[in-house]
């Protein structure tokens, strides 16, 4: 009898890791139908100076235009892939969609924006042909120069290596892109790690400008992230900007860069050339 539920609890056990693995493969051919059917899009989110009323440039993000199930957000998809090597093929379509459309502002005599972000994933970064993928996607669009691309690395992507990563990152460097460590303030890096990291921009981490205005740890976090980025000569630019607010108080505090709700949400890129004649930064900003 007691062999008998053993054995039962066995195969229920057997059936769950089953079933697991069968959401996993379906996810995984999902995605895969998905980039050969061109279901993926990017939307841009736009990255402004609020001191002097500029866009300084956008961050791509990726979104899945799924048949039945509308415009899915990255977070419910890009985890399924995260180390499989799906995530090296759709990073290498995100830069490529972001040169096309980076070379079609540019066609467009649109001298913003200055610069556009496509996030990084360490798996895509930490692949032995990383800096060849990039040499040739740059190559393929002769049009735009590399110094309007920008790759945003997490900072804990950053962590797992950094020996590695900086090699890389310099590398990618001397190609003419530029880095910024997405998320800052999630990974606990040392102040040695940062000075190691040859990123030029900073993103204070959404969750601390969030709640920067009510929680004075938050408000002590985004104030320290800020003198650190001027200490190492960095610029930095606060993420989850949602209101006016927000704005007045990093500008108090010497963060001129933003970007969040209260700026603008993430759009089609036809939408941007119109966002940018229209935008005006808060009067009590200047
Ligand atoms: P992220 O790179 O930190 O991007 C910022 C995320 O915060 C975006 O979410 C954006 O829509 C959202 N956001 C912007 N402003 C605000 C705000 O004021 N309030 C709030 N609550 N949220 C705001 P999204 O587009 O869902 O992307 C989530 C994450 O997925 C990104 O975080 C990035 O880590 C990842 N991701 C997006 N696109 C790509 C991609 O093409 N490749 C890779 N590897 N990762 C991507
Ligand atoms: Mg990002
Ligand atoms: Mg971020
Ligand atoms: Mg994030």
């Amino acid at each position: 009898m007691a062999k008998e539920s053993g054995k039962n609890r066995y195969h229920l056990f057997d059936t769950a890791q089953d079933d697991a693995v069968k959401v996993q493969r379906e996810s995984l051919e999902a995605i895969r139908y998905a980039l050969d059917h061109h279901q993926f899009v990017l939307y841009y989110q736009p990255k402004v100076n609020m001191k002097i009323g500029t866009v300084v440039g956008v961050e791509a993000l990726i979104r899945w235009q799924h048949p039945e199930r509308g415009l899915l957000s990255p977070i419910e998809f890009l985890p399924v892939i995260e180390n499989h090597t799906m995530m090296i093929e759709i990073g290498e379509w995100v830069i490529d969609t972001a040169l096309t459309q980076i070379g079609q502002w540019q066609a467009m005599a649109l001298d913003l924006p200055v610069s556009t972000s496509v996030n990084i994933a360490a798996v895509q970064l930490m692949q032995p042909g990383f800096i060849q993928t990039l040499t040739d996607l740059l190559a393929a669009h002769p049009n735009v120069e590399p110094r309007y691309l920008e790759l945003e690395m997490l900072e804990t992507s950053a962590l797992e290596d950094v020996n590695h990563v900086s090699i890389i990152m310099n590398d990618c460097m001397t190609l003419g892109v530029h880095f910024a460590l997405d998320d800052f303030g999630t990974g606990y890096s040392s102040l040695t790690y940062l000075r190691r990291l040859p990123a030029s921009l900073i993103k204070i981490d959404q969750s601390f400008v969030k709640d920067m205005l009510s929680n004075i740890d938050d408000f002590a976090i985004v104030e320290g992230v800020i003198a650190l980025a001027k200490s190492f000569k960095r610029d930095v630019i606060a993420e989850g900007v949602e209101t006016v607010e927000h704005g007045t108080a990093l500008l108090q505090l010497g963060c001129e860069l933003a970007q969040g709700y209260g700026i603008a949400r993430p759009m089609p890129a036809c939408d941007i050339p119109a966002w940018m004649n229209n935008w005006k930064p808060d009067a009590s900003w200047q």
